[in-house]
């Protein structure tokens, strides 16, 4: 019953550094908790001249996702690109 809140919960936990979750921004918006992310942050956070962490839930913004189209984030399976000669 309480397996896919321990999944999600060790899903969160890769992602931390000293208990500190990193999302990145989607949609200019905060991947953890959706707060509209302003576009001056978001350009420091593209600088990664400093550690730009969300005012709303605190996590870490780790990077800009700038694609527009929402994806849902699927394990990590590259499709793998066939030589074509
Ligand atoms: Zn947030």
């Amino acid at each position: 019953m309480e397996e896919r809140l321990l999944r999600s919960y060790e899903k969160i936990r890769s992602n931390a550094i000293n208990g500190l979750a990193i999302v990145p921004v989607r949609r200019s918006a905060c991947g953890g908790c959706f707060a509209i992310v302003p576009p001056q942050r978001q350009a420091e956070i593209r600088e990664r001249k400093k550690i730009i962490v969300c005012e709303h839930c605190g996590r870490i913004l780790a990077g800009v996702d700038e694609r527009e189209e929402v994806e849902e984030e699927k394990p990590l399976k590259k499709t793998r690109k066939l030589k074509v000669e």
